[in-house]
C-alpha cells in the first residue's frame, strides 16, 4: 500500500502535519520535487519542527526518509536541516537517502535568484530566492551539477568553473572563487556521501520486499510548474505526475492519492487568488490560523474554500480522498461561504479557468452556510463535530467530488480525525 500525499491548493496546507500522522504506518517517505522551501511545520513531543528539505518523517523513528531526483538540494541546507534534527534528539543516522540524479543549488543560484526576481520589478513572482528557480533552470538546460558528481572531482571542477564564470559574467560588482565553491561542496560531500543511492531501485527493492512507501509532495497543484497558475507558480511537478518523474517509480507504484486541502483558502506571495478576502474576515483567517510562512514569514493572503479550485486539482491528480486541515479556525464564524463557481465576462462556469488572466478575472460566486458555535477545536470524533460543520463538509465533498477521509482540528499530532469507513483506514492500519 503506497500513498501519495499531496498539497491540492497553493501550498501550506498542511501537508506536513498530515504526512507526520501517516508516516508511522509506513517504512519510507519519499520527497519527489521542490527544494528547502517547503517549510512544514510539524509539533512532535512539544517540540516545534520545521521541515524545509527532508521529509518529516524523520520524526518517526524508523522511517526511513528519500530526496528524490525532481528535488533540488542545496547541501548546505541539508546538512544544516540534519544537524538541527539531531540538536532536538532526532537521529538521521542511516535514515536518509538523497538520488544520485538530484541537483544541486549552488551559491550562485541563490545570486541569481535574486536578481532575477529584481529585474522582473512589478511582474514579479514572488519566489522565496533560495536559488531553487534557478536550478531547475539549470537542469533543464542541463548545465547542472548532480548530487552524483561530487564524487567525480575533475568533472566537478570543470562543471564549477564553467558555471562560476559564466555568474561572474552577469554578476560584475563582486567575483565569485569558483575555488571557494569547489572547497564547500568537497567538506559537504564527506557527509553526504554514506546517504546517496539511486533512488529508484531503491525504491523498487522496498516495494518488492513489502515496504510500504508514502510519496510526499511539496507546494500545492495550483503551484505546479504546468497546470498551477502559470507564471505564479513553483519551478517543479508539484501534482502527482512529479511522483513518477522525481522518483523513477511507475504509476503502478501509487495505490492511493489524498490531497490535503485547509477548510478555507491561503495563497502566499503573487498571483491570482479568486476568493481573497481583503477586509476584516480574511484579517481573521490570518490571524486565527496563523497564516505567516513558516520559512519567510510572509503573511499568507486567505479567502473562502474555493471548490471550483479544489474540484480541478482532483481532476489534475485523480484524488482518491481529501484530508480536510484547520476545521477549527472556522470555529466561531457566523456565516461561512464556499466558493461554487465563477463568473466569467458574463457567464458563470464551475470549471477552473485554463488560462491566468481568465482566473484574474474571474469573480467568485459563494453559496453561504451556517457556522458553528461550539468549538471543534482539538476534537477526535468525527460524531462530536457540530452539526453544521458536519454540513460544511458533507457540502465540499459534494463540490469537489472527493470524499474527506481526514479531518484535522488543530496543530497537534492528536486532533485528527480518519474517518471511519474511509480509504484513510487502511492507510492507518
Ligand atoms: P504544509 O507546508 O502544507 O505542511 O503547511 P504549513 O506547515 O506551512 O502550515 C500548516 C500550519 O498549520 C502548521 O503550523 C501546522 O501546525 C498548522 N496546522 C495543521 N493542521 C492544523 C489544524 O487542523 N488546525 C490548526 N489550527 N492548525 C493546523
Amino acid at each position: 500500500m503506497n500513498i501519495v500525499v499531496l498539497g491540492a491548493q497553493w501550498g501550506d496546507e498542511g501537508k506536513g502535519k498530515v504526512v507526520d500522522l501517516l508516516s508511522r504506518h509506513f517504512s519510507i517517505v519519499a520527497r519527489y520535487q521542490g527544494g528547502h522551501n517547503a517549510g512544514h511545520t510539524v509539533y512532535a513531543g512539544g517540540t516545534k519542527f520545521i521541515l524545509r528539505l527532508i521529509p518529516s518523517g524523520i520524526l518517526q523513528p524508523g522511517v526511513s526518509c528519500v530526496i528524490g531526483n525532481g528535488v533540488v538540494v542545496d547541501p548546505q541546507a541539508l546538512l544544516a536541516e540534519v544537524d538541527e534534527l539531531e540538536k532536538n534528539g532526532v537521529t538521521v543516522g542511516d535514515r536518509l537517502v538523497v538520488s544520485d540524479k538530484a541537483h544541486l543549488i549552488l551559491p550562485y543560484h541563490r545570486e541569481l535568484d535574486l536578481l532575477s526576481e529584481a529585474r522582473r520589478g512589478e511582474r514579479r513572482i514572488g519566489t522565496t530566492s533560495r536559488g531553487i528557480g534557478p536550478a531547475y533552470e539549470d537542469k533543464i538546460a542541463r548545465r547542472g551539477v548532480r548530487v552524483g558528481d561530487l564524487a567525480q572531482r575533475a568533472l566537478l571542477e570543470e562543471a564549477i568553473r564553467h558555471n562560476v564564470d559564466a555568474r561572474n559574467r552577469i554578476i560584475r560588482d563582486s567575483a565569485m572563487d569558483w575555488r571557494v565553491v569547489m572547497a564547500e561542496l568537497e567538506a559537504a560531500w564527506t557527509r553526504i556521501r554514506p546517504w546517496v543511492a539511486d533512488v529508484s531501485l531503491y525504491l523498487a527493492r522496498a516495494r518488492a520486499a513489502g515496504r510500504r512507501i508514502l510519496y510526499e509532495g511539496a507546494q500545492g497543484t495550483l503551484l505546479d510548474i504546468d497546470h498551477g497558475t502559470y507564471p505564479y507558480v513553483t519551478s517543479s511537478s508539484a501534482s502527482v505526475g512529479g511522483v513518477c518523474t522525481g522518483l523513477g517509480v511507475g504509476p503502478r507504484a501509487i495505490d492511493g492519492i489524498l490531497g490535503v486541502v485547509k477548510a478555507y483558502t491561503t495563497r502566499v506571495g503573487e498571483g491570482p487568488l479568486p476568493t481573497e478576502l481583503a477586509g476584516p474576515v480574511g484579517e481573521r483567517l490570518r490571524e486565527t490560523g496563523q497564516e505567516f510562512g513558516a520559512v519567510t514569514g510572509r503573511p499568507r493572503r486567505c479567502g473562502w474554500f474555493d471548490a471550483v479550485a479544489v474540484r480541478y486539482t482532483a481532476r489534475v491528480n485523480g484524488l482518491d480522498a481529501l484530508a480536510l486541515t484547520k476545521l477549527d479556525v472556522l470555529d466561531g464564524l457566523d456565516a461561512i461561504e464556499i466558493c461554487t463557481g465563477y463568473r466569467v465576462g458574463g457567464a458563470v462556469t464551475g470549471d477552473f479557468p485554463s488560462d491566468c488572466a481568465q482566473l484574474a478575472a474571474a469573480e467568485p460566486v459563494y453559496e453561504q452556510w451556517p457556522g458553528w458555535a461550539a468549538p471543534t477545536r482539538g476534537l477526535r470524533r468525527y460524531g462530536d463535530l457540530p452539526a453544521e460543520a458536519r454540513r460544511y463538509v458533507a457540502r465540499l465533498e459534494e463540490l469537489t467530488g472527493v470524499p474527506v477521509a481526514i479531518v484535522s482540528t488543530g496543530s497537534g499530532r492528536d486532533d485528527t480525525i480518519v474517518r471511519e469507513g474511509s480509504l484513510a483506514e487502511a492507510w492507518v492500519a
